[in-house]
């Protein structure tokens, strides 16, 4: 099943046996009148009468996950080939991280950052050596992330590169996205984010995106922060920068003393087959930012990594988030993490990821015009845009051979039928 959502591109739930269409949107009472579970109908109907309409959803109705499955309330089974936004890689309700999140659940959950709690401090141990940086600073959400990078930078520029106080200013590159504060949709470059919500963030300026004389133009500019930049734009439609690329950003940024802030909230953490997309180029940014799966689907955590010198330019009291560093987050953290590593999570999704790519060149080519990614972060370029021409492929990583064949399957019958 292919469906438009909110934003620019087309997302995929793959209906298993067969490529049938939605189920049909006919008017329901709102009031619930029959006994026993609610229909797809139903709760469509009560979410449009009683939430806000920030969103557009297909019109499944999901009440069950595992692994790389998900059923909705008629009890359909889909493949799910969209891992809310690449947030469970691991695979819908993972054993291990909800019994990670049972065990803490019961314990304690929140102290807030007022007092010590014994979790944190293992969880950060554990993630700035597994990425090699001396420490991490937790939030909740990828968005939070981003704001406290772009915080980090300003303090940093102010305090150890000399930039004059409110001066410095944040580059970012055309068809990013990272979340929808105020501070993000001021970045951004699609009107659905932007429009009607100014006056927006000062000291922000857009590049193109994989556009390296643009870069150093822009740094010549000795107020210059940051660059803060998507190693593969997700959301725009998963845009692959040139081979080279991330090592001239890296480069440039070095030459003109800017931080280059690496987003990996959506291809970090094995989506793309290594544990970060800037691994292909073999790249150490000076910030890198987590978030989604970094739970596994379980819980909102983030994180944002960097070395001493950018890190201790915040001080007590001058940032943080009421949740960040919670014991619950932080043990469902730890365990997402664990089962990355333990079920080489990265080797399978670049693994998984060729015959991904493979089977789906063999679509019909006057259909499928590209097929592009890395690792188990995918997308087809459809030549008549249906309901929009680019429609991402990323199942969970735990996914393997027989069932992306299975889904390729499907995915053919499904084009054919357009
Ligand atoms: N950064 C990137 C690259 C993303 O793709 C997203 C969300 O899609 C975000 C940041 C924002 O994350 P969140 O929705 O958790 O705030």
């Amino acid at each position: 099943m292919l469906s438009k959502v909110a934003r620019s591109q087309t997302v995929s739930l793959l209906r298993r046996g067969l490529h049938s269409s939605a189920p049909s949107a006919v008017s329901v009472a709102t009031k619930k009148t029959v006994q026993g579970p609610p229909s797809s109908d139903y709760i469509f109907e009560r979410e449009s009468k009683y939430g806000a309409h920030n969103y557009h959803p297909l019109p499944v109705a999901l009440e069950k996950g595992k692994g790389i499955y998900v059923w909705d309330v008629e009890g359909r089974k889909y493949f799910d080939f969209l891992s809310a936004y690449s947030a469970v890689n691991q695979g819908h309700c993972h054993p291990k991280i909800v019994d990670a999140m049972k065990q803490q659940a019961e314990k304690l959950t929140l102290t807030s950052r007022a007092f010590y709690n014994d979790v944190l401090g293992e969880y950060e141990e554990y993630i700035t050596k597994l990425f090699n940086y001396h420490k991490v600073l937790p939030m909740n959400t990828g968005v939070e992330a981003g704001e406290t990078a772009c915080k980090l930078a300003r303090k940093w520029a102010y305090t150890v590169k000399g930039v004059p106080k409110y001066k410095a200013k944040i580059i970012f590159a055309a068809g990013n996205f990272w979340g929808r504060t105020m501070s993000a949709i001021s970045s951004s470059t699609d009107p659905t984010s932007y429009d009607g919500f100014g006056p927006f963030m000062p000291g922000f300026e857009i590049i193109p995106y994989n556009d390296l004389p643009a870069l150093e133009r822009a740094l010549q500019d000795p107020s210059v922060a940051a660059f803060m930049v998507e190693p593969i734009q997700g959301e725009a439609g998963v845009v692959i920068p040139d081979q080279g690329y991330l090592q001239g950003v890296r480069e440039l940024c070095t030459q003109h003393q800017v931080l280059f802030i690496a987003d990996e909230v959506q291809t970090g953490l094995a989506r793309t087959g290594r544990w970060l997309a800037v691994d292909y180029e073999d790249v150490r940014p000076d910030v890198i930012l987590l978030g989604k799966a970094l739970s596994g689907g379980l819980y909102p955590v983030s994180a944002v990594l960097c070395d001493d010198e950018v890190m201790l330019s915040i001080k007590p009291g001058e940032h943080g988030s009421t949740y960040g560093g919670n014991p619950l987050g932080c043990r469902v953290a730890i365990a997402a993490l664990e089962v990355l590593e333990e079920e080489n999570l990265t080797e399978n999704a670049y693994r998984m990821g060729v015959l991904l790519r493979r089977e789906l060149m063999k679509l019909p080519s006057d259909v499928v015009t590209a097929v592009r990614g890395k690792g188990l972060l995918n997308a087809i370029l459809l030549a008549k845009p249906t309901h929009g021409d680019i429609i991402r492929l990323a199942p969970p990583l735990v996914i393997k051979e027989d069932e992306i064949l299975e889904a390729v399957e499907i995915i053919h019958k499904t084009i054919l039928s357009f």
